[in-house]
């Protein structure tokens, strides 16, 4: 599949260091990240826990914990550097032109205000529409996700509704103010694996049809494959390897991609084994020197304690690895 190098950026992250103080030290959960989101363009984020894809988001949206703190790096939207924008500048880019949608809806929606209130307040805030307008909109979004009855059952509270209808809603509310740019960090996690897949349909669908670009967030090959056209690998706080959806599923081209490939039960049932990646998410806490995998990784030698750069192979494939070209040879 082609990429589309040539059309602009919706979103261009570049260099980007995030730190947390904590009593034990310092964390370095984001050390030099770079990647990008084109315009109308569904790509993944893809890693296992604590790799610093949240904090990506994060630190995109400037939402981070207390302790957390952007430490350099820029993060262009539309051409420009969201960095060190003020926390009001950053509400009138919140919400309107990019939106978020978590993993956890409970959480996300006010237990004690009813749906309808939840809706306009955040269409109100953004758009100059009164409140039967706001609601009309409201009813329309919900319309758009397949809530049944979505005028009457806007009334309702949260608690009425299942974990799906409750994930759905939070998807409308955020593709209500048509936004440029969805972030959807393990929006499906907390959800059954029948409901994960109608949710994801939808955003899916939405996606298309609103031309979103969408950075989707997952430890899931499977939810990658099905969702995105490209995908960012993170490891360790880094991004590891980009590639088109296509390559990096057919031609992965770092050890770490490779492993997460073999750890899926899809794909190892073909090799007639289940594999799990041997030894231990890195602490970043005093991360690992040089390559974040070299203690796990079964070709690492002397070289690897040395920081790989991202190596270009082409056709927007590139790989952050000291040993990609022998790989084959292994
Ligand atoms: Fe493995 Fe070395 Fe490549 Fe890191 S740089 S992935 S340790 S071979």
């Amino acid at each position: 599949m082609a990429l589309k190098d040539k059309k602009p950026k919706l979103l261009e992250v570049e260099d980007l260091y995030t730190y947390f103080m904590t009593e034990s030290g310092v964390v370095e959960a984001l050390d030099g990240v770079s990647f990008d989101v084109n315009y109308g363009e569904p790509v993944g984020i893809v890693g296992e826990s604590g790799c610093g894809k949240s904090v990506t988001a994060q630190s995109i949206l400037q939402i981070l914990p207390r302790n957390g703190k952007i430490m350099d790096g820029k993060i262009r939207f539309q051409g420009h550097d969201l960095v060190g924008l003020t926390d009001l500048q950053m509400n009138k880019i919140r919400g309107r032109k990019i939106a978020l949608i978590m993993q956890d809806p409970l959480s996300a929606l006010n237990p004690v205000i009813s749906i309808d209130e939840q809706m306009t307040e955040v269409i109100k805030l953004h758009q100059d529409v009164d409140d039967n307008e706001a609601l009309e909109i409201a009813i329309q979004s919900l319309d758009a996700v397949s809530i049944p009855e979505a005028e009457s059952r806007i009334f309702s509270y949260p608690h009425e509704f299942s974990g799906g209808m409750r994930q759905r809603i939070l998807v409308a509310r955020a593709l209500a103010l048509q936004p440029e740019l969805l972030v959807a960090d393990e929006p499906t996690t907390a959800l059954d694996v029948t409901i994960q897949a109608q949710v994801l349909e939808i955003i899916k669908d939405l996606q298309k049809k609103q031309d979103l670009g969408l950075m989707l967030i997952t430890h899931n090959l499977g939810v990658i494959a099905e969702m995105t056209q490209r995908v960012h690998v993170f490891y360790g706080g880094r991004v590891v390897e980009t590639a088109t959806t296509e390559d990096l599923f057919s031609t992965p081209q770092h050890p770490y991609t490779r492993a997460l490939l073999s750890s899926i039960p899809s794909f190892s049932a073909e090799k007639g084994r289940l594999e799990v990646i041997p030894g231990f998410v890195p602490q970043l806490i005093n991360p690992p020197k040089g390559c974040r995998f070299h203690p796990r990784c079964p070709w690492a030698t002397e070289i690897c304690k040395t920081k790989p750069s991202m190596v270009d192979l082409g056709n927007g494939h590139a790989t952050a690895c000291h040993h990609y070209d022998k790989l084959e040879e292994y």
